[in-house]
């Protein structure tokens, strides 16, 4: 597997699929998420509504992913995850590599062969920057022989993040 980082706007990216860090409802929020939805169009909304309704009607569990086309986006599907909220005193690193390991599992399902993630919980959801590159690295890497995924795109929105991406990769 081949690990790249690509800074930038990640619904700008060409790639078979791309991670959203949405929230538990999947009914669109801000961050990430509303710039996926906006730029993607209302068949992806269509689309979470539609799992709602069948397969995840309490909305999607902290830690699990799953898929919707990804509408006006280029790429052709969207792999909706949720992260945890950050907590000091409650440690829920688990769900935030279970996030990394849900998406990957699920695009392997899909057969996607390449894979863009954002930094999932480092915003609203709080997580300190330093350790969501950290699982992000560590996690994707430690899937590499696990899944037939090809090639993943980390993609930080800003020059900061990509500097964390840059160094954890050097590790
Ligand atoms: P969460 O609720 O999981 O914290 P956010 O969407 O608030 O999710 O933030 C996750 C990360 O995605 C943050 O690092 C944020 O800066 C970044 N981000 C926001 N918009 C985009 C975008 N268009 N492309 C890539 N990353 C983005």
């Amino acid at each position: 597997m081949e690990i790249v980082v690509q800074q930038g706007d990640i619904t700008k990216v060409e790639v078979d699929a791309i991670v959203n860090a949405a929230n538990r409802s999947l009914l669109g929020g801000g961050g990430v998420d509303g710039a996926i939805h906006s730029a993607g169009g209302p068949d992806i909304l269509a689309a979470t509504k539609q799992l709602r309704a069948t397969t995840v009607p309490d909305g999607l569990a902290t830690g699990d992913a799953v898929a919707t086309t990804a509408g006006k986006l280029p790429a052709r599907w969207v792999i909706h995850t949720v992260g945890p909220v950050y907590a000091k005193t409650i440690d829920r690193r688990d769900q935030l590599i279970s996030a990394y390991r849900r998406s990957l599992e699920v695009a392997d399902e899909l057969g996607a062969k390449s894979v863009a993630f954002p930094t999932i919980s480092a915003g609203v959801y709080g997580w300190p920057h330093d350790d969501a590159v950290a699982v992000a690295v560590e996690t994707v890497r430690s899937m590499a022989d696990q899944v037939a995924v090809e090639r993943v795109i980390f993609v930080p929105f800003s020059e900061e993040m990509k500097a964390r991406y840059d160094a954890q990769l050097a590790d």
